[in-house]
């Protein structure tokens, strides 16, 4: 078995080669290491190497390691948000990638304001129009986005998608290329004070294809830490 130290080194070696392949700087892609189910020993051997943004996708977990870890790192909330967990994520998480319905909305806009804070937020589209996944149907993104665009504790920095689970990661880089579309598309109608910028998308078994798609953060778990065990 591999170390997380040399997997991270082979991991950058592709993200750079992406990044050279499709003429885009270094600096235009930033690895979030997805950390979920892993012990605090994994992560500060990540740490040791550098890494220091990392996604969670349970608040109770990112508690309890942003409770055991006090170093200075960025927590990004990747998964699907229940409504009553929301409270506890200003201060905690810089980012959270999954917004994709009103009252969640609603609730982040609320806890920001409680915080004196403006929370960063993508929007979580479901591309491929899978059953088993959130986020919403790339034709109501626009209009779920101007719903919330008055917002003035949240700040819509783009948009995120989890592609489907494939053997072949081409077959993903349509919707990772109608990601990009979508956002250029929405910010042409100006609504935001800012256009969206961000694009998070492509995890381990696809980030290449999604970086040389325009995506800007890229989730990578089970490339960095192995495989995940659920059962404990
Ligand atoms: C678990 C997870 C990832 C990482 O998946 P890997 O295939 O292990 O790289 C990325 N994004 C989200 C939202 C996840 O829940």
């Amino acid at each position: 078995m591999s170390t997380i130290r040399e997997n991270l080194e082979y991991v950058e070696s592709r993200i750079q080669a992406a990044c050279d392949r499709s003429g885009r700087k270094r600096d235009e892609v930033t690895l979030i290491a997805v950390s979920k189910t892993k012990p605090v020993s994994d992560i500060r051997e990540a740490m040791d190497c550098g890494i220091t943004v990392f996604g969670e996708n349970k608040v109770q977990e990112l508690k309890d390691k942003t409770a055991e870890i006090k170093e200075p790192l960025h927590w990004h909330m990747i998964g699907h948000l229940q409504v009553n967990k929301v409270k506890y994520l200003p201060g905690m998480a810089e980012m959270i990638h999954s917004v994709d319905n009103l009252k969640l909305a609603e609730e982040i806009e609320k806890q920001a304001d409680r915080n004196h804070l403006v929370m960063d937020v993508l929007c979580e589209v479901n591309m491929a129009g899978e059953d088993t996944k959130f986020g919403l149907v790339p034709e109501k993104t626009e209009g779920f986005i101007r719903s919330i665009s008055n917002m003035e504790h949240i700040r819509i920095r783009g948009l995120m998608t989890i592609a489907p689970y494939t053997e072949n990661p081409e077959s993903n880089r349509v919707y990772f290329r109608d990601l990009k579309k979508l956002m250029q598309k929405i910010n042409e109608e100006k609504m935001l004070k800012e256009p969206m910028n961000t694009l998070s998308m492509g995890m381990t078994g696809d980030y290449e294809v999604a970086i040389e798609e325009g995506a800007t953060f890229v989730r990578v778990g089970t490339g960095i830490f192995g495989k995940r065990n659920y059962q404990i």
